[in-house]
């Protein structure tokens, strides 16, 4: 693109820019970081195949199975998950830590009886304490078409082993690295009886006051294939929500606020570096908490107040999913390994690695404020100085956009004037470390 989408400012606290709306219509591409490339690049098909392979033999990992012995069920699956997190913690240094949620959820009108949910969860510790952390999830339990059914096959290849095996293989590339921000890799019980081991997680980290900067989901990103047969082997769909928790409409209406929550901006951010890192790779926004009749352990994180977006296929096969193997009318139906396209899962998976390792390397999002204390013509933002960024960036775009089409650098400078009028675009500005690494843009809160 051209040069002047990225002109530094010399000047330190005030920038007045020349250059309109029309300077350009795409932001240029993201610089890498060669160090989070090889990450990206370390991510193995095979390795994910295998534990794909391997939680499908539990025969099933339903959460009512948790009293079945040897190697059957949700329980041994359970064990053999956070056996695989050991043995990648030895890499870390002593940094990565293995530990189950456990509890007894009690019986609801929803589930024939009380059950222990247990979710198996790896910690690796960042280097600055300062920063909070992120988190990588999945679930690991399964069901077929009863979700209550402890007995019958449940697979779960695709849902949940595809998100499941993404989560151990980022932290099999990752438990070397030393992140600023801790990283959270967890794999939960109970999502198909209603997100329990999600819900429990999120619940502790909010009562601990944990300081949770993101959450990437996982659940069903390994099939490439939809149930007409069409095939999107290069797309994977992000779904985000509108509305934070706690969130007042009538404030969100005022500012025209609704795109912009944290989730949103979260979504932007790993759609721009995913897609930076792992070409021809793109993710969908879909600007929905999820799909319509489904959920997903994403809903846990948001309900507590935490930016959360989930991964989910392009198409989905519903013969495939929550199903009782069975061949009806000649229909095969069953969550099989045979559905799987462990490729596409592996690119999936990088684009979880390049997000994250962006995200727990990288610099925190500014919390920027815009000036709004009389009508003007132009806009001003002003932000406190970010810990180990070196500079800034101003991210604009007009309200009906759903992406960014224009950034601006504005040096080290820790506010701006652009000579665009606020009422008509929306902004936000995000970190740049001394690695190019940039943060999560955040939306401006308006100030007077
Ligand atoms: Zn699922």
């Amino acid at each position: 693109m051209s040069a002047p989408l990225y002109r530094v400012a010399a000047v330190a606290a005030l920038l007045v820019l020349m250059s309109g709306p029309s300077g350009a219509e795409n932001p240029p591409d993201l610089p890498l970081d060669p160090a989070i490339q090889r990450l990206v690049n370390a991510v193995s098909t095979q390795q994910l195949r295998t534990t794909d392979v391997r939680l499908v033999g539990f025969g099933t990992r339903n959460t009512f199975s948790e009293g079945q012995r040897g190697q059957r069920g949700v329980f041994a699956a359970r064990d053999w998950i956070a056996g695989q997190f050991r043995a990648i913690a030895k890499s870390s240094g002593g940094r990565m830590t293995v530990a189950f949620d456990s509890f007894v959820q009690p019986k609801t009108a929803e589930i024939p009886r009380a059950v222990e949910v247990s979710s198996v969860i790896a910690t690796l510790r960042g280097d600055d304490p300062a920063r909070g952390t992120v988190v990588i999830s999945s679930h690991f339990d399964s069901r077929n078409s009863d979700g209550n059914d402890a007995t019958r096959d449940a697979p779960g290849a695709d849902d949940n082993g595809s998100g499941t095996a993404c989560v151990l293989e980022a932290a099999r590339v990752l438990a070397t690295v030393h992140p600023a921000a801790t990283i959270v890799f967890a794999t939960f019980d109970g999502e198909e009886q209603g997100l329990f081991g999600s819900a429990h997680y999120a619940g502790t980290l909010h009562d601990a006051r944990a300081d949770v900067e993101a959450n990437l989901n996982n659940d069903i990103i390994g099939a490439s294939m939809g149930h007409a047969g069409e095939s999107s082997p290069n797309t994977v769909r992000l779904f985000s929500e509108a509305l934070p928790h706690g969130t007042v409409p009538a404030r969100v209406n005022a500012l025209g606020s609704e795109n912009d929550s944290p989730a949103r901006e979260l979504a932007r951010f790993v759609k721009e570096t995913a897609g930076a890192y792992v070409p021809p790779m793109q993710a969908t926004l879909v600007f929905r908490e999820d799909r319509f009749l489904r959920g997903g352990d994403q809903e846990s994180f948001s309900a507590q107040g935490y930016p959360a977006v989930r991964f989910v296929e392009a198409h989905e096969n519903f013969d495939h999913q929550h199903q009782t193997i069975r061949v009806q009318n000649g229909i095969q139906y069953g969550d099989l390994v045979r559905f799987m396209d462990f490729d596409y899962l592996a690119r999936v998976t990088r684009m979880n690695v390049a997000a994250l390792a962006t995200l727990a390397l990288g610099p925190r999002a500014p919390q920027p404020t815009v000036l709004v204390r009389q009508l003007g013509y132009d806009t001003t933002l002003s932000w406190k100085p970010v810990p180990r960024a070196v500079g800034y960036e101003v991210l604009w775009r007009s309200t009906t956009d759903s992406t960014w089409t224009h950034v601006q650098s504005v040096g080290a400078a820790t506010s701006a004037t652009l000579p665009l009028p606020k009422d008509d675009v929306i902004f936000g500005v995000r970190a740049v470390d001394a690695a190019a690494h940039r943060s999560v843009a955040a939306y401006p809160t308006p100030t007077r």
